[in-house]
């Protein structure tokens, strides 16, 4: 019996042990930040997956589904030093850096103090790093990552940062900070640095090995809506997946952080069809990244947003006297009142959606007002939104901006502001420590977490 008890505690010792050794045994990390991805973005597309039909998931169940029911989620905070709604520059540097910034800087403390971000410290553990996005390389998010500036808008000085820093991989949008003006000459520099420089999916596909530039746009990259329009640019998964091949050859391991940037301009246009395709779009890529790290041991993915934008939401409206009946199929009275309770035939229009509503309200505003009649407005959105709109019951259908409100009201939606909102936002982790993610923080807690998950 001694002998058993004896054997049972060095067991017990040795599982306790282990366990412990466990926690900090992240290789990889692949981060990926949905910029101004709320928490109703994540409803607004699971569900829509759930219950729309959508001839790209037989089976009703979106990756971000399977990455939420297998994975670790938490809730944070994204205040900055003194403010309480944050931009995506404070956002960003307090996630890379860990510590308390302000609106617009870049990889700065709240002091203008410039300080050591993640990938910065990847790199002194001989790991391989690297930036994706689907905005431009320079814009807030993977500058943060990247770059030390008192201001986001120095594109140029960032661009010459990055290239210095010298990711193995850096991708998107943004060419024109690495080719005009004082950076006329930062190609060849980054070429003397030992990058490919490639600008389509064509050049992407070549490169096997070694460091990546890949600028595929002189700005940044269509939204994914518009995207049909450039076949020539790589999508965000294609260029994830390339990232991956070239970072995992580094035995030592990488970190990866990938923007999905676009989420946040739809929900600044306040473009429901625009936002569910930017979700889509993110949804692909998490399918491949979550598949990487099901075959790949000691690889974490950590998805999170920098900030809600747009607070939108399905609503219900109250439509007076024209009353609302609701029946099934079979014809039972769901409800009969004044009350229009949004409906999933919203989601159905969405799908049919092709353009920009962005766009597609700037080129109606070029017109002339002459020629800025209801009938070819009415045209307008029904080639752009691909289902027949009515506009004759709209109230003053040539004011632009109350017509597209009007159409978001005949679909069930409300957008609190075209700006960003203090909503905390969720991460979920997925693989190797994800439980490190959980609970209420602050995302200047991010990078503690990672440290331990990391092993630093
Ligand atoms: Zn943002």
């Amino acid at each position: 019996m001694k002998n058993i008890r004896c054997v049972l505690f060095v067991l017990l010792a040795f599982v306790l042990l282990a366990g412990q050794a466990l926690a900090g045994d992240v290789k990889n990390l692949i981060w990926v930040i949905g910029d101004g991805m709320g928490p109703e973005a994540i409803g607004f597309f699971t569900q829509g997956v759930r219950y729309a039909n959508l001839p790209d998931y037989p089976e009703k169940t979106s990756n971000l589904e399977r990455m939420l029911s297998g994975g670790t989620w938490g809730m944070f905070f994204n205040n900055t030093y003194d403010t309480l709604v944050t931009d995506s520059a404070a956002a960003a540097t307090q996630m890379a850096t860990g510590k308390f910034s302000r609106p617009g800087a870049i990889g700065q403390d709240y002091k203008g103090v410039s300080v050591q971000n993640i990938l910065e410290m990847a790199r002194q553990k001989g790991m391989s790093v690297g930036v994706v996005t689907d905005a431009y390389v320079t814009d807030a998010t993977p500058a943060a990552f990247t770059a030390h500036t008192q201001n986001r808008q120095q594109h140029m000085k960032i661009a010459r940062q990055m290239i210095n820093f010298g990711p193995e991989v850096i991708m998107g949008g943004g060419l024109k900070y690495f080719s005009i003006g004082e950076n006329e000459k930062l190609l060849d520099k980054a070429k003397a640095k030992g990058y490919q420089v490639v600008t389509d999916k064509k050049a992407l596909a070549e490169v096997t090995s070694g460091k990546v530039l890949g600028l595929f746009a002189f700005q940044a990259l269509p939204l994914t809506i518009e995207m049909y329009m450039r076949p020539q640019i790589p999508t965000l998964t294609e260029q994830t997946q390339k990232a991956v091949e070239i970072l995992s050859q580094n035995p030592n391991g990488f970190i990866l952080m990938v923007e999905a940037g676009k989420i946040d301009w739809a929900a600044h246009a306040n473009d429901a069809g625009a936002w569910f395709k930017e979700m889509q779009n993110l949804d692909t890529l998490l399918g491949y990244v979550l598949a990487y790290a099901d075959k790949t041991p000691d690889t974490l993915v950590y998805l999170n947003a920098d900030h809600d934008t747009g607070v939108g939401a399905f609503t219900y409206r109250h439509i007076g006297r024209k009353k609302a009946m609701k029946k099934t199929e079979q014809g039972e009275v769901l409800y009969d009142g004044d009350v229009d309770y949004a409906s999933f035939k919203t989601y159905h229009q969405f799908l049919l959606q092709k353009r920009s509503l962005y766009n597609v309200k700037g080129s109606l505003k070029m017109m002339p007002a002459d020629k800025l009649t209801p009938a070819y407005i009415q045209e307008n959105l029904t080639a752009a939104l691909g289902y027949p709109v009515d506009i004759s019951g709209f109230k003053n259908p040539t004011d632009l901006d109350g017509l597209f409100k009007q159409l978001d009201e005949e679909r069930g939606i409300v957008w609190a502001t075209p700006s960003h909102s203090s909503l905390p936002v969720l991460s979920v982790a997925y693989g190797e420590d994800a439980d490190e993610f959980s609970g209420l923080y602050h995302n200047t807690e991010i990078l503690p977490r990672m440290k331990a998950a990391l092993g630093w």
